[in-house]
């Protein structure tokens, strides 16, 4: 669980990004931060691996504040997903996926049936496509790599930044519905930011509208779409 408790952001030139929000994020739970561009949902959700620190309040990830956490796991134990997808250009695709694991010094064999089983979870067919580099890939088949290497050492929250919206509407779509399917067999918590509330419609369990830093409301699908 993910427990913001009057959580703000001021940045240093004064500019309050996040203004005392209040949130829980359960376990398990697929989690969307939806509003205008500059509402803030990308400062908040790097409060959670602590690319941003908390001014203000407290932020808990089960039960312990994340200053408390080691840093390095923090950022092991979230995976984090961005609009543009930065793999490494000289590296394979398999090799990319693989950082993490070689980080935590898994065993050779164990990392390769790890990638194998990410890319095809992903839609990717491994022999295709394990030895290729990020170059030969479509900016949707990237993507589909950033999710696997989020995956790649099973940590139990994904936090995913606008994943989809630099993709071309078909691809976008497409990686949509996939992830839908995904979603249901990972079974992780899943923080996701975007600013397409069709998007936060379809693959939200919960959704967040934020405005000028503030929560403005929380609810499912059904209660966004649900009229007074
Ligand atoms: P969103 O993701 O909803 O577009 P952001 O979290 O990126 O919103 O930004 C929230 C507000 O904080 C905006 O006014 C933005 O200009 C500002 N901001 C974001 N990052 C910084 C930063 N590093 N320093 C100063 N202001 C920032
Ligand atoms: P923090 O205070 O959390 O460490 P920083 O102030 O170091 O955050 O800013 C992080 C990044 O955001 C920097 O690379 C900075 O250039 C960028 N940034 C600065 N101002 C803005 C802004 N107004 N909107 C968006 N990004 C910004």
């Amino acid at each position: 669980m993910i427990t913001f408790k009057h959580v703000s952001k001021v940045y240093e030139d004064g500019t309050k990004a996040v203004d005392d929000v209040d949130l829980e994020i359960k376990d398990g739970e697929f989690f969307v931060f939806i509003g205008p561009s500059g509402c803030g949902k990308t400062t908040t959700l790097k409060l959670i691996n602590r690319l941003h620190e908390v001014t203000d309040g407290d932020l808990y990830i089960h039960d312990k504040r994340v200053i408390d956490h080691n840093i390095h796991e923090l950022r092991w134990n979230i995976g984090y997903v961005l609009q543009q997808i930065a793999l490494f250009p000289h590296m394979t695709i398999a090799e990319n996926i693989s950082i993490v694991p070689e980080l935590k010094a898994w065993k050779k064999e164990d990392i390769k049936n790890r990638v194998d089983e990410l890319l095809e979870l992903v839609g990717l067919e491994p022999e295709t496509y394990r030895n290729r580099k990020p170059s030969e890939l479509s900016g949707g088949q990237q993507q589909r790599v950033g999710v696997a290497r989020a995956l790649a050492a099973d940590p139990p929250i994904i936090l995913m930044d606008e994943p989809f919206s630099a993709l071309d509407p078909l691809s976008r779509e497409q990686l949509q519905e996939d992830f839908l399917r995904l979603k249901e067999k990972i079974k992780k918590t899943i923080v996701f930011v975007t600013h397409d509330m069709s998007e936060a419609l379809k693959i939200g369990d919960r959704i967040c509208l934020m405005k000028d830093g503030k929560v403005v409301q929380v609810g499912t699908p059904e209660d966004f779409i649900k009229r007074p």
